[in-house]
């Protein structure tokens, strides 16, 4: 197990809606929603859109540097959270290479949209007609759950892969010793089925992830309070208000929020952290650093998030 008094995130896909691998798009970045996370030993993923390719690409490498033979090589162990299923969060899936790997320990984590399993929705997207392979052709030991608000994940300090239970008490989310603990919140506000928000603790650490969903008048305060002092707070930000409200194409109700929602929602929160995140495909660097520039006059803890960067919150 590696080093357990580390709590670190780096940014592998930030882009919202589809990829974008142009010129003038790649300094923050082309890949859709991933972000790694290493806390306390463990590998969380948050969202499997097309980032989290390069992610198992450094695993892969890793894991065959770790040893000549086979057998002996360091396993690879990863949980991943998915926000919801849109094709943006789970693209890059088919392509986790630890997937190919008899060793590897993957567990996956989401809600079970459209009335329909986890499992089922996976299967159906990724692993029917659009893919060469059928699900049951992985090598990894690979288990695909659906989780809800009243169940935590708990991962023990001996333990590669986290256990699921329902949460009475509000003590119940705050991790002891060396525990990472993941709770979660369920947003409809992200159209036609909602999405999952995630947070995971770690000692007196946290990060909240809220991609894709769309803000309210005054803040969501559902999830100001979830989020309530969080270090870090990754927040979707696809629009500027100027096209949110657009006269002619307006965005509202298209289940995203603008970079004032995000601020309101980590003030609100007293969030010591705001990440913009899930930007629309059509803002180019230029756009997105002076959009930056702007908001770091108005809330001098945000910043927009990028691909390759990487924070650490312990
Ligand atoms: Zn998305
Ligand atoms: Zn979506």
């Amino acid at each position: 197990m590696e080093n357990t008094n580390k709590f670190t995130v780096k940014f592998r896909g930030i882009r919202g809606s589809y990829p974008t691998p142009l010129k003038g798009f790649l300094q923050i970045g082309g890949n859709t929603s991933c972000v790694e996370i290493n806390v306390g030993g463990h590998l969380i993923i948050l969202d499997a859109g097309t980032g989290i390719i390069s992610l198992g690409n450094e695993l892969m490498k890793k894991h065959i540097a770790s040893s000549d033979d086979f057998f002996t090589r360091t396993p690879i162990n990863a949980t991943i959270l998915l926000s919801h299923i849109h094709s943006d969060h789970i693209q890059g899936f088919n392509f986790f290479k630890p997937l190919n790997i008899l060793t590897s320990k993957i567990r996956v984590f989401g809600s079970s949209d459209y009335n329909e399993s986890l499992q089922n929705n996976i299967q159906q997207l990724l692993y029917g007609k659009s893919f060469p392979i059928s699900i049951n052709d992985i090598s990894a030991d690979l288990e695909i759950s659906n989780i809800t608000e009243s169940e935590i994940l708990i991962f023990g300090q001996n333990n590669p892969i986290p256990f699921k239970k329902r949460f009475i008490s509000a003590d119940d989310i705050i991790p002891s010793g060396e525990e990472v603990i993941i709770s979660c919140m369920k947003s409809f506000a992200h159209y036609p089925d909602g999405v999952m928000i995630y947070k995971i603790s770690y000692k007196d650490k946290s990060l909240v992830y809220a991609t894709d969903k769309e803000s309210y008048v005054g803040a969501d305060k559902k999830l100001a309070f979830f989020a309530r002092n969080t270090d870090l707070l990754i927040h979707d930000s696809q629009y500027t208000g100027e096209d949110y409200l657009s006269p002619i194409a307006p965005k509202q109700g298209f289940g995203h929020s603008t970079f004032e929602m995000a601020i309101e929602t980590a003030k609100a929160a007293q969030a010591k952290k705001l990440a913009f995140f899930h930007f629309d495909p059509s803002y180019d660097d230029e756009k997105l650093k002076n959009i930056e520039k702007y908001y770091q006059g108005q809330f001098e803890n945000c910043f927009m998030a990028y691909e390759g960067f990487e924070t650490e919150l312990l």
